[in-house]
């Protein structure tokens, strides 16, 4: 499939300008990292990669006063991360657990998740060139860059037509306002570890409490034994080696430190921010209210670098336990930088890890050995329920002879997404065959309990939409308004 690179919003029109000539389809990506709901291009027509369109237009404007960045789709977490660190250390934005190298455009128009919540809610006034070629601004963006408010005020005036672009396919993307936030003066990472996994249910309804009533504001991942272990071997691994041993005894090592530290089955990541005290207050708050079910450990940064200066003062070479403690600490430091506002490769390098591809470049992680797929329902905020989901879809993962991965993100007041991934090696066809016929199981298993995924996979387009419900047929008509000619990955949704 032919891939263009335009590196200007004149260079987008033209490339959309000709593809509407020749009827070609055009598929816009950012970076194209989407990793586990992107399959291959297997469909017909040019792909119009925006990772060159990567200018911040407004990094003079930023300020404390105007936490806002005009971003376009080449824009990396990294990017701004780095960025933000340089000029504006008292700014962060909503990362995701993706690499650096992606897009936070790309990322947020897919509508995925942040540590922080729901991507969707960080973009406004967007930039877009319609399907019919028009250049236009939503929200107040459309009075133009000198007005005051073109950056300030999300909604604008009149019909939202924002929503559309998202997991929409009228549309190409060429900049966005994206909501920064102000770095909180206090910030801890609180992990709790469930003592029976019958108690799942009780825990999370827990949680969820302590998230109604204001005492988090982050969003909170409770993940599965197998997916606590996946985010955390390789790191141990890699700090075992380095304290000196052999790549054997270090694997022996971390599974024996994995077993002991990490046995439950289920533990959960949250942080909490704000001012020293309240801060302090609401830890013990949670801690009072998940005791029964739960043990709390509360890790700061700080805390991980006093820890570290101290272990390191080990003169020669350091006994067993002591190189075990330093490994462990080395390796739940990003995963811990994630929860308070730093991206980082280490998920994906977990994941090359346990294929067997340590040193694959992360950023070609998509054309790797390794195969994911992301099932990933929209869930009601009620633990009981959750649990027996849960319990089911493990049952349907086990029965395909696959390891189940499923982190429960705890992502606003009023939902909750669960994220299972399947993994599977891609040169093994037995096996990515086997791992498709449980990620269809899986999802038909979701729609026959009345749910829905939130964010859906390429290959399964054709089964989320349904030609005879209202709805689809309205989105069909849209369609028609604003890219008549289907030129736009016509094939997202499959609508006659
Ligand atoms: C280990 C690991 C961890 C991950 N963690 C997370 C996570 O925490 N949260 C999460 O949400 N995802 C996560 N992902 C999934 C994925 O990698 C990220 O969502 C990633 O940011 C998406 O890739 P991208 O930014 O390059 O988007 P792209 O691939 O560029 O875009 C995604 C889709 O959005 C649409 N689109 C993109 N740009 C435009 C545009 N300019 N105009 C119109 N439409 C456009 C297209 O349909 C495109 O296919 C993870 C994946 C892995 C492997």
């Amino acid at each position: 499939m032919e891939i263009l690179y335009p590196d200007t919003v004149e260079g987008v029109m033209d490339a959309l300008a000709a593809a509407r000539l020749s009827r070609t389809p055009i598929h816009p990506v950012s970076t194209d990292r989407n990793w586990g709901y992107r399959s291959e291009h297997t469909t017909q027509g040019l792909v119009l990669n925006l990772s060159r369109l990567n200018r911040i237009r407004n990094a003079q404007e930023i300020s404390a006063r105007q936490p806002v960045a005009v971003i376009e789709p080449g824009v990396t977490q990294g990017q701004l991360a780095d960025f933000l660190a340089q000029h504006h250390p008292g700014l962060t934005f909503n990362i995701t657990g993706s690499a650096r190298e992606t897009s936070i455009l790309g990322n947020a128009l897919d509508r995925g998740v942040g540590y922080r919540g729901p991507k969707r809610e960080d973009l406004f006034g967007l930039e877009v060139i319609t399907g019919s070629g028009e250049r236009i601004f939503t929200g107040f963006r459309r009075l133009g860059s000198e007005s005051p408010i073109a950056h300030a005020h999300r909604y604008g005036l009149g019909p939202e037509l924002d929503g559309l672009f998202f997991q929409g396919n009228f549309g190409i993307v060429v900049s966005a306002c994206l909501r920064l936030l102000p770095r909180p003066p206090c910030e801890r990472a609180v992990s709790l570890s469930l003592r029976r996994p019958q108690d799942l249910g009780d825990l999370l309804d827990a949680l969820i409490a302590v998230r109604r009533d204001g005492l988090v504001s982050s969003v909170t991942h409770v993940g599965n034994r197998a997916r606590t272990h996946s985010s955390l071997a390789r790191g141990l691994h890699q700090a075992l080696m380095k304290e000196g041993l052999e790549s054997h005894e270090a694997q022996k090592d971390a599974a024996s430190i994995l077993q002991t530290r990490f046995r439950s089955s289920w533990s959960a990541l949250l942080s909490i921010s704000g001012h020293e005290r309240d801060t302090r207050a609401r830890i013990k708050e949670i801690r009072a209210r998940t005791a029964p079910w739960a043990d709390v450990q509360v890790v700061s940064p700080g805390l991980l670098d006093a820890a570290d200066r101290m272990l390191a003062l080990w003169p020669g070479r350091a006994p067993r336990k002591l190189m075990q403690l330093r490994a462990l600490l080395a390796a739940i430091k990003p995963l811990n930088g994630l929860a308070l506002g730093k991206p980082t490769d280490e998920p994906v390098r977990n994941l090359l890890w346990m294929a067997g591809q340590h040193g694959y470049p992360v950023e070609e992680f998509g054309q790797s050995d390794v195969g994911i797929l992301y099932i990933s329902p929209a869930l009601p905020l009620e633990g009981r329920l959750v649990q027996d989901f849960v319990t089911r879809w493990s049952g349907i993962v086990q029965a395909h002879g696959l390891e189940f991965y499923v982190t429960l993100n705890i992502e606003s007041e009023n939902s909750m997404v669960a994220i299972m991934n399947l993994l599977f090696k891609k040169s093994q066809i037995k096996d990515a065959i086997r791992a498709r016929r449980c990620a269809e199981e899986l999802y038909a298993d979701i729609r026959r309990l009345g749910l829905e995924v939130y964010r859906a996979r390429d290959d399964m387009m054709n089964l989320v939409t349904d030609p005879d419900d209202p709805y689809w047929k309205t989105v069909e008509q849209l369609k028609q308004v604003f890219d008549p000619d289907k030129i736009i990955s016509p094939g997202r949704y499959n609508l006659a």
